[in-house]
């Protein structure tokens, strides 16, 4: 098996009420690969730079083992650059600035090396583009996509044509709510499953994640954290988790799609404890199938039947 990531390279300055960090790597492409490193090799990314990425950067993706093959360095050019601020409520944040620089011309090429992959992950790009994706690529087993109300808002006729070519789409309440029209989110993870992509997972930030699949819904917690620092990536980290357990075990029947959420949902948790990528830098895959168990906990509990006897 083999994952083939595309989406954006950054360099992240992130405040929150706990710390400050600047120049941080970050983007989309970066935490769904580091993320799905725990489960699958090789995974291969595709995304664009400037010659300002420096080594740091680049010992990190490759510590991981990620393939870098397909990633674009344009020479004297500078790297996607993003600042946000989070506010005491951390769902709230703002965007400081977002400097598009050499991702604003990204033009995704595959190589040749690249072409027959089983699993594909689409991060957060022009739908425009993720669709170039797909063209350039022998039919995968399984695309897994990514998108945000800026391309719902901004290019919808270009989204809603890409969402046909997605067997799951990945997208968080507020998304699902406007690319839909639909303000009940069971009514709009069906309705997204309309658009294209058999598979809907709607991401709910703190209070979990559903999960939609023709013949089911199913409703993941969110581990109860107490230390929250920097919930950047978090999203792109749970796509990461749920791709990447995917493409290792191969097998997309509903029970094993419900314990690709837990392990989506156990790597988002994880992401959040430190800044970036920083808790990826030691974490364990014991510590990975500890908290994978403790996730069955939380929502388990015995049946006490009132009337049978007692
Ligand atoms: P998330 O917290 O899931 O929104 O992901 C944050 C990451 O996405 C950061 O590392 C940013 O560098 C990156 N990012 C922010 N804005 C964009 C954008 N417009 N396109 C692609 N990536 C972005």
């Amino acid at each position: 098996m083999s994952l083939l990531v595309v989406g954006s390279l950054a360099i992240d300055t992130i405040e929150t009420p706990f710390g400050r960090v600047e120049n941080v790597l970050g983007g989309s492409s970066t935490y769904i690969s580091i993320a799905a490193s725990y489960f699958i090799k090789p995974i291969r990314l595709v995304g664009v730079v400037g010659s300002d990425f420096s080594k740091e950067y680049i010992n990190i993706l490759e510590d991981r083992e990620i393939d870098l093959e397909g990633m674009q360095v344009i020479p004297g050019g500078k790297t996607f650059r993003w600042g946000g601020r989070y506010h005491y409520d951390l769902n709230v944040r703002d965007t400081l600035y977002t400097d598009l620089n050499v991702f604003q011309h990204f033009n995704p090429v595959i190589p040749k090396s690249y072409k027959k992959t089983t699993y594909v992950c689409l991060g957060n790009i022009d739908p425009v583009l993720q669709h170039r994706v797909l063209e350039q690529i022998e039919k995968p087993r399984l695309v897994v996509g990514d998108t945000m109300n800026f391309w719902i808002k901004g290019k919808n006729a270009e989204l809603r044509k890409t969402l046909k070519l997605l067997d799951v789409l990945i997208l968080n309440e507020s998304e699902a709510r406007e690319i839909t029209d639909e303000p009940n989110l069971i009514k709009a993870g069906k309705a997204v499953r309309e658009l294209g992509p058999r598979i809907v997972v709607i991401k709910k930030g703190e209070h979990g994640a559903l999960l939609f699949t023709p013949s089911t819904i199913f409703s993941a917690p969110a581990f109860p954290l107490e230390n929250i620092y920097d919930p950047t990536g978090a999203g792109d980290t749970f796509a990461g988790g749920f791709i990447g357990w995917i493409a290792k075990t191969n097998d997309i029947s509903d029970a094993n799609l419900k314990r690709a959420v837990i392990y989506g949902s156990t790597m988002a948790s994880f992401c959040v404890e430190k800044f970036s990528l920083d808790r990826f830098k030691n974490l364990t895959i014991l510590e990975i199938h500890d908290r994978f168990h403790s996730f069955r906990e939380l929502s388990h509990f015995e049946e006490d039947f009132l009337d049978n006897g007692k």
